[in-house]
C-alpha cells in the first residue's frame, strides 16, 4: 500500500523547490511501485541488484531506476543496460568498471560520487581524502572514461535526533559539491545533483541545499526484512 495523499503533497512541495524526489522501494513489491507510478511518479530507487532487476523487468519501461546502494563491481554488469542514475560510487576501480560495461551497451552512465558525512563507521563513501584522489584519477584519466558522466554527490547523515548535528553533515556535504562545481567540474553543466535526504531528514537536507531526495518509508510504510 502507498500513501497516495503523501506522495502527492510531498511531490506539490519538492516541485515548488525544485528537488528531485526518488521513491525509494526496496523491499517493496511491483504492485506498489506500479500504483505510485500511475499516481505519476517515474524515478524510483532500490537498493539490491537482484531485486532491480526482476522490478525492472515487469515495471513500465519508463521507469527511471536509480540504484542507491553499495555495489560491487562484478554486479554492474546486471543494471548496465538500464540503470539512470547510481548514486553510490565509492572507488575508482568501480568508476572503471561502470564505463566499461556502459560502453557494451553502448550508454552513457550517470553516476554520483558518495561521500561520508556520518559518523557512524558502518556506513560507506569516501571521505575528502579519498574524493580527491579519485577525481586525480578520473581527470588523467578522462579520456578513457568517456561512457561515464559524474553528475553530482550523494551522502547519508548520521542516524540521529541531534537536527543541528544532521544539518552540520549536509552543509558539509553542499560545501563539497559547490567547491567541485567550482573547481573539476565548471566546465561540465550536469555536474548539478547533490542527493541527500530520507524520510527522516529530507527537510534540513532541502534547507542545505540538496537538489534530489530518496524517499522511502514515508511514502511506502515500514519495510520489513524479515520477510
Ligand atoms: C533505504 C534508503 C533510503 C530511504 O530511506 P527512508 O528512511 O525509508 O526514506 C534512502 N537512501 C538510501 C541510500 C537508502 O538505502
Amino acid at each position: 500500500m502507498v500513501n497516495a495523499e503523501v506522495w502527492k503533497a510531498l511531490r506539490t512541495e519538492l516541485d515548488k523547490k525544485q528537488v528531485t524526489l526518488v521513491a525509494v522501494s526496496k523491499t517493496k513489491p511491483a504492485g506498489d511501485i506500479q500504483e505510485l507510478y500511475d499516481l505519476g511518479q517515474r524515478q524510483f530507487g532500490e537498493n539490491y541488484v537482484q531485486e532491480l532487476v526482476e522490478k525492472q523487468a515487469v515495471l513500465p519501461a519508463d521507469i527511471e531506476w536509480h540504484y542507491i546502494g553499495h555495489l560491487q563491481s562484478n554486479k554492474v554488469k546486471f543494471i548496465a543496460p538500464f540503470v539512470h542514475l547510481i548514486h553510490a560510487v565509492d572507488s575508482f576501480k568501480l568508476l572503471q568498471e561502470i564505463n566499461k560495461q556502459a560502453a557494451k551497451n553502448n550508454r552513457v552512465i550517470k553516476v554520483l560520487l558518495q561521500m561520508h558525512i556520518a559518523d557512524e563507521a558502518t556506513k560507506f563513501g569516501m571521505d575528502e581524502n579519498e574524493l580527491t584522489t579519485l577525481l586525480e584519477y578520473y581527470t588523467a584519466q578522462k579520456d578513457t572514461l568517456q561512457h561515464i558522466q559524474i553528475c553530482g554527490l550523494m551522502g547519508m547523515a548520521s542516524f540521529s535526533d541531534d537536527k543541528e548535528k544532521v544539518r552540520a553533515e549536509f552543509a558539509r556535504l553542499h560545501n563539497v559539491f559547490k567547491f567541485l562545481k567550482d573547481s573539476y567540474f565548471l566546465y561540465e553543466p550536469y555536474f548539478n545533483t547533490c542527493s541527500m535526504g530520507m524520510s527522516g531528514d529530507y527537510q534540513i537536507a532541502i534547507e542545505e541545499g540538496s537538489t534530489m531526495v530518496r524517499i522511502g518509508s514515508m511514502l511506502f510504510g515500514e519495510r520489513n526484512y524479515a520477510k
